[in-house]
């Protein structure tokens, strides 16, 4: 069986791929290294299922022989990565995710969308189920990725409904985990950043916002049960234990012996100031739930964060 995972040089992707060697896979990766890093999958490089091409999804995706799976999780997926990158992130979400379904179709594939609980915007019920549509500012900083991602599940769902294409849609919420970047912006490497550079955590607004924290083999676990089911419309991958934005910023702190001080610094636009999600639909038809308490996943990434900045530092 072979698949194709856009973006696989990326956090998530790069998991994914891991996942799909482990199971028997043979992985062709397509990502412009935007985000993404070649270290993530350097493990991987001499490996004889496996290969990548450096390439734009955005533009036309050319594979030769056959494909029975393409997984487009390609896109910058930071709120930082975004805004730096807005027509990129609004191109791959739309013209990346139309490539890839056009890839998907011409090869007789199955398809799999990354997609998010940005699609709910900042929401006015919580926990999230898959039925509630959202409240989603299209024009705000944020809509490049939000708006994109929801064009990408209305075009996965074209395919399959006038196509026939055999699709699946993950909503996945936070997610932490080794191969996150120091610097791509998001609360827990910035957090660990500062703490390893002498400076305080910066929490934004009163710190009072929710996001509920689900740890990568947890996340990669409910994608590759969903990659197998029957399920075409979204299903939320997430951890549905919420805390606030303060207790988080504290819980990261205990990991540290010289604990950084916090400081409060000014909320960003359109900041949703809940997530959570409903997980029933995943528990119900995949069988799946989290496991990985979450200082348990922090230990393992703050190791992983704590090498990676020695490793630059003397680099
Ligand atoms: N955040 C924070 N300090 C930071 C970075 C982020 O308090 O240094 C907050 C951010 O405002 C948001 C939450 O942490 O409320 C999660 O932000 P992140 O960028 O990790 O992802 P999001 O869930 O917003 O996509």
């Amino acid at each position: 069986m072979r698949a194709v995972v856009t973006g696989g040089a990326g956090f998530l992707g790069s998991h994914l791929c891991d996942r799909l060697i482990a199971e028997g896979w043979n992985v062709l990766v397509l990502d412009n290294l935007v985000t993404g890093a070649d270290s993530n999958i350097g493990h991987l490089w001499s490996h004889p299922n496996f290969r990548i091409a450096r390439c734009d999804v955005s533009k036309y995706i050319d594979v030769p022989g056959p494909v029975d799976y393409v997984l487009h999780f390609a896109s910058p997926a930071s709120p930082v990565d975004y805004l730096k990158l807005p027509i990129q992130t609004l191109k791959v979400g739309a013209l990346g995710t139309h490539n890839a379904l056009g890839l998907a179709l011409a090869k007789k594939a199955k398809f799999f969308l990354s997609s998010t609980s940005e699609c709910y915007g900042d929401p006015e019920i919580s926990p999230q189920h898959e039925e509630y549509w959202g409240h989603v500012n299209p024009i705000g900083p944020r809509g490049v990725y939000d708006e994109a991602k929801r064009f990408a599940e209305a075009m996965t769902m074209a395919y399959h409904r006038y196509h026939g294409v055999d699709t699946h849609i993950v909503r996945i919420f936070n997610t932490y985990g080794p191969r996150m970047r120091l610097n791509d912006g998001r609360a827990l490497p910035n957090f660990v950043h500062q703490a390893l550079t002498g400076k305080p955590m910066t929490v934004y607004g009163d710190g009072k916002q929710t996001r509920s924290f689900c740890f990568v083999s947890d996340l990669i676990e409910g994608i590759y049960r969903l990659m197998q089911s029957d399920e075409h419309l979204p299903v939320n991958i997430g951890n549905p234990h919420e805390i606030t934005m303060m207790e988080f910023a504290e819980r990261v702190r205990s990991h540290f012996e010289n604990a950084p001080a916090i400081v409060l610094e000014p909320l960003p636009q359109d900041d949703p100031k809940q997530r959570c999600p409903d997980i029933a639909k995943a528990k119900r038809i995949l069988k799946w739930e989290p496991k990985v308490p979450l200082d348990e996943g922090l230990r393992v990434t703050l190791d992983y964060f704590k090498k990676e900045f020695a490793a630059n530092k003397t680099a």
